[in-house]
């Protein structure tokens, strides 16, 4: 019997949860292909920056990962830079695979703004781990400096974060709350530290339930965060950030988390229907619009439910996923597809050591009891990969 052959582009939240749905009818031959060798965990990265967690905690081997499969997923490391829909062929600079389903789960970058001067140049992105691993390393330097010039000079730390949403947000709460245990607990005496949100809207977490923005703005306050609503970042300097209202700000460090926009290869592809953005234009079966057998989940598109556009994030990309496995599984069997109903379940926001603000199914939860459940829902989903990389390494040869 002809088996199915299956490619999935992107091993991040979405491409995984397809490959784990697919990969149980030993009828499909799945080969996913992700340009790194590993999953990174980006709803983890506060952790990371904030020295809480190392790369080897937010990080999957996606060869264990796949061998850890019955036989029928293989990994190839390979960064796709194109895709022919008519000879139904995936390219990469080193082969060229063929495919009778295809699944798009490319994710989105940082969308560094050609408008701003020195954006790119000065400021860090953080949803490449590379980025990330630099920008983390550098913030430790920073802090143990001020360590060593105690005593001589204590100039001040200012970090800006340009962007006020969840991303921004986590990350400047986990610095301000790791920084002041770290001062704290050995008593230095040069603190002097310096976060800044820049963020464009009246308020920060737009489009996040008010009364979580409302706990949020209070905890960042407590923390010494200072936020600037109402203000873009229109230059970078080597060491000073200017704002829309003139503002010139001292910066030994800068962070863009102010948006994303669809990655190289979305912005490359000819022959796909896309959106006015720019991403992949799906229908309600999460299918592309002009091509059948063609799949797009994830960040690398956009879907709406009740007229509204779904929040891209982790939860969504994996729920799509199910969706879009379903579907596959469906077409094959010449059955009917499953018209999507994807929703928000909740939002779950770190801020800081032992503190989150949550809203789950409606109902609202804070302080530690939030932050206690932000870290089981991120550590069992690290565990079902983990067992599952694990058992591709004692298949081989890891002990
Ligand atoms: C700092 C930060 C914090 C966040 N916090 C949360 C949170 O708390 N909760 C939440 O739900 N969401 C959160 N998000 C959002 C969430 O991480 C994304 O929505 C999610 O990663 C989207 O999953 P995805 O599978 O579409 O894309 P990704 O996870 O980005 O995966 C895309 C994959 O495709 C690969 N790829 C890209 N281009 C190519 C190519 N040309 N060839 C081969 N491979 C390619 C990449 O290497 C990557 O592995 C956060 C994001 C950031 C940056």
């Amino acid at each position: 019997m002809k088996k199915n052959n299956i490619i999935v582009i992107g091993g991040g939240y979405a491409g995984l949860r397809t490959v784990e749905k697919l990969a149980k009818n030993p009828q499909n031959e799945i080969t996913l292909l992700d340009k790194n060798p590993y999953h990174f965990m980006q709803t983890e990265v506060y952790d990371l920056i904030a020295n809480e967690e190392d790369f080897a905690q937010v990080t999957v081997d996606l060869f264990t990962y796949c061998i850890g499969f019955g036989g029928n997923v293989s990994f190839y490391k390979q960064d796709v830079c194109d895709i022919d829909f008519i000879s139904k062929k995936v390219i990469t600079p080193i082969n060229r695979f063929s495919y009778d389903y295809l699944v798009i789960a490319v994710g989105a970058r940082t969308r560094f703004m050609s408008n701003v001067i020195g954006l790119r140049e000065y400021a860090y992105g953080i949803k490449a781990l590379h980025r990330a691993m630099y920008f983390k390393q550098k913030f430790e330097m920073s802090l143990f400096k001020r360590v060593d010039d105690s005593g001589t000079s204590c100039h001040s730390l200012n970090i800006i974060i340009a962007g006020g949403g969840l991303s921004g947000v986590e990350i400047a709460a986990q610095m301000a709350s790791f920084s002041k245990e770290f001062y704290s607990h050995n008593n230095f005496i040069c603190r002097g530290l310096n976060i800044v949100i820049v963020n464009s809207g009246e308020h920060i977490l737009k489009g996040i339930d008010q009364k979580l923005v409302k706990k949020s703005d209070k905890r960042l306050k407590k923390l010494d965060v200072i936020i600037k609503n109402n203000r873009k970042v229109v230059e970078v300097k080597k060491d000073s950030v200017i704002l829309s209202d003139g503002e010139v700000m001292k910066m030994d460090f800068m962070i863009f988390a102010g948006g994303v926009e669809p990655n190289h290869l979305i912005h490359s592809l000819d022959g796909i229907d896309k959106n006015e953005n720019g991403y992949i234009q799906t229908n309600n079966y999460l299918q592309s619009t002009n091509h059948n057998e063609v799949f797009a989940i994830g960040d690398c598109t956009t879907i709406y439910n009740d007229g509204n556009v779904v929040a891209p994030t982790a939860d969504t990309a994996e729920q799509m996923a199910e969706v879009c496995a379903k579907n596959i599984s469906n077409l094959m069997d010449n059955k009917e597809m499953v018209v999507h109903n994807i929703k928000s379940r909740g939002v779950l926001i770190a801020l800081g050591r032992g503190y989150a603000v949550a809203k789950i199914f409606g109902i609202y939860f804070s302080g530690y009891l939030a932050f206690g459940m932000k870290k089981v829902v991120e550590r069992l989903y690290a565990k079902r990969l983990d067992m599952r990389s694990h058992k591709g390494c004692t298949k081989i040869f890891c002990k």
